[in-house]
């Protein structure tokens, strides 16, 4: 009874300081909150892909003046007005990381050139008045890119009251066109079969009654959410809440990335209303989500059992991997948008799984999308064959080739420093172990600095400097991950036990100069391929070591996709590390086979943008048996 007493006060400490961070308008306490701005540096690995991606797209790449002149002069494709937002969204999570000041400049310049293209109703739209709200063209779907582009400019670069002036005329301007009957329902504005998309307002005009309080943004989410649930014939809310597999939700049309971004918005809704239905229902999608759709590097989607939606549906793609009539797989808006889903849950729950499902996108998907120099991402992404394809969605903006994807991209990497260590009401948790510099906040509000010092996830040893300013008893939470089944922990030489898929929660009194030594399972396992409806995809092999899927590489190697026979024992590869054959592969080694050694990459590094091909389910060398 003692021992509860004890906590009850320390999460009411913790309460009152989070009181102070998280939305004015929560019901909901999140169990984890992100340091504030600027407190933390990645050093090595994940931050060579931060850094190509912000100087090479958001401060290269973009053109922002053609973005922004669409909103005069009106789109001349479907949907072309998400540009700006999503590039001024990523920009800003950048901002919030780096506090790059020409970035801030970059950012700035062109915020105050978008507020000049405002229309006399008050939206910022590339619809002129007479035709709006213009469901087929995209017009919506726009809109929200916008105000979700100004949210993080405000919210993360500078508190502009022109800017919130501007959010809250765009979003009063799409309460007074849109809602119940006589207004235009939010399900008539759309341009596919359930006419989802309009419907991911949700999560902005949440964010803006966070900002405002104004019962008119909780009263349109609530309409959204508790009247239309999400698309036209289809309320993908209660699927979700009825523990509906993805694949089925939506009809014929369960297109994934949509699907997930209502589901943000809903995390949202949740935070404020306090109604455990609509948690349920994220639950649910979540686990179905991790459970049957995603594939080894973390991604997914698929055009195996919703062809003509381009691979980008909810396909079982955890089962059809391996499927050999898969043609286009796993788009990268769904990978990010998945990555910030799964952070939403985080913040909500505490649970690990979203971390391990972060991890596995991080260090494999995400930065295995991207290309080499940083200018762009692919839009599909497949294990075998053409890794990085670019074609879909987009179009050539001034002489720059402008995707959905390539505009997503960013944001996935941007996510990675604001969720590798948190605060929580019981002290900070360490999530992702990339080597960094970090100050964190302890339970009675003092600041804490935390040093990873690691080539993880090279190797799996790493070594974490705790120092508080003056000793204080706290917990300090360790991510265990999930596939580290034999992990050894330190705390000053004292060893702990580490369960794996769970955060060992470390109390005692800390004290400058305290260290924890974790070292984490990176044996090299052997996966047997998931049975899919297409049995020839079944003879297949993958490796993964710690968190990196491997791969063969043509680029090194012409006997790329033969069949090899791998060997192993009680499912574990004993590789070699060697050095790599090439300058921009991360990591190389000597894998085993019953016909001789070969040598596989990281799967991230494997350059396919040079017309190269890919090799990560590995065709089994079939041998008679007796
Ligand atoms: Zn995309």
């Amino acid at each position: 009874m003692m021992i509860h007493k004890v906590r009850a006060a320390v999460i009411l400490a913790g309460f009152l300081i989070l009181g102070n961070s998280c939305g004015k308008h929560d019901t909901v306490v999140d169990r984890f909150t992100p340091l504030p701005a600027n407190s933390i540096h990645f050093v090595g690995y994940l931050e060579q892909d931060i850094r190509h991606s912000m100087e090479n797209w958001n401060k290269g790449a973009v053109p922002y003046d053609s973005l922004v002149e669409v909103f005069r002069s009106g789109r001349s494709f479907f949907a072309q007005g998400e540009m700006w937002g999503k590039a001024v969204r990523s920009g800003s999570m950048f901002y919030r990381y780096t506090q790059d000041p020409e970035l801030k400049q970059i950012l700035k310049e062109t915020v105050m050139d978008l507020l000049t293209t405002t229309r006399e109703n008050g939206s910022i739209s590339c619809t002129e008045i007479s035709k709006q709200p213009d469901g087929p063209g995209g017009d919506l779907w726009e809109r929200k890119y916008v105000l979700l582009g100004l949210h993080g400019y405000y919210t993360h670069v500078e508190a502009d009251p022109a800017v919130l002036l501007a959010m809250t005329n765009q979003a009063d301007c799409i309460v007074e066109q849109i809602g119940p009957p006589p207004k235009i329902r939010i399900v008539y504005l759309g341009w596919s079969p359930n006419h989802i998309e309009s419907s991911t307002l949700l999560e902005p005009m949440m964010r803006l009654y966070k900002l405002t309080g104004k019962q008119t943004y909780l009263d349109f989410a609530r309409y959204i959410v508790e009247d239309e649930g999400g698309a036209l014939g289809h309320n993908i809310i209660e699927d979700a809440f009825n523990d509906q597999d993805p694949i089925n939700i939506g009809g014929v049309y369960p297109k994934a990335y949509e699907m997930m971004s209502l589901f943000e918005g809903l995390a949202e809704y949740y935070r404020a209303t306090g109604n455990e239905h609509w948690k349920q229902a994220l639950m649910n999608l979540y686990h179905n989500i991790r459970e049957q759709e995603i594939t080894i590097i973390g991604n997914a989607g698929g055009d195996v059992h919703h062809p003509a939606v381009m691979g980008e549906a909810w396909g079982q793609t955890a089962l059809e991997q391996t499927n050999p009539d898969m043609n286009r797989m796993m788009e990268t808006c769904v990978g990010v948008t998945w990555l910030k889903l799964c952070s939403q849950i985080l913040r909500l729950t505490g649970d690990p799984s979203t971390v391990d499902m972060i991890e596995k996108y991080a260090y494999n998907g995400l930065i295995g999308a991207m290309k080499p120099g940083g200018d762009g991402f692919s839009y599909v992404n497949r294990l075998n064959g053409s890794k990085t394809i670019t074609t879909g969605w987009g179009g050539i903006i001034n002489g720059v080739h402008v995707t959905c994807c390539n505009l997503n991209g960013p944001m996935g990497l941007a996510y990675l420093p604001y969720l590798a260590i948190m605060n929580s009401a019981d002290g900070p948790v360490i999530n992702l172990y990339n080597a960094c510099n970090a100050t964190a906040t302890t339970p009675r509000g003092r600041t804490l600095d935390i040093t990873i010092d690691t080539d993880y996830p090279l190797s799996g040893k790493i070594d974490i400097a705790i120092a508080p300013h003056s000793k204080e008893t706290f917990i300090l939470s360790l991510r265990i991950p999930e596939w580290s089944l034999d992990t050894r922990l330190k705390v000053n030489d004292i060893l702990m036990d580490a369960r794996p898929g769970t955060y060992t929660e470390i109390e005692r009194q800390w004290s400058p100069g305290d260290r924890i030594e974790l070292t984490l399972d990176m044996r090299c396992r052997l996966l047997d391929a998931p049975h899919g409806t297409n049995r020839a995809g079944d003879n297949f092999n993958a490796l993964i070591r710690g968190p990196v899927v491997l791969a063969r590489d043509e680029n090194i190697d012409q006997n790329y996709c033969n069949p090899v026979s791998i060997i192993s024992k009680e499912g574990y590869v004993h590789i070699i590390s060697e050095e790599p054959d090439l300058t921009g592969t991360r990591m190389q080694f000597q894998v085993p086979a019953t016909n001789g050694t070969i040598h596989m990459v990281d799967y991230a590094s494997v350059n396919n943008w040079n017309g190269k091909h890919i090799c990560t389910w590995l065709p089994q060398l079939l041998t008679l048996k007796e």
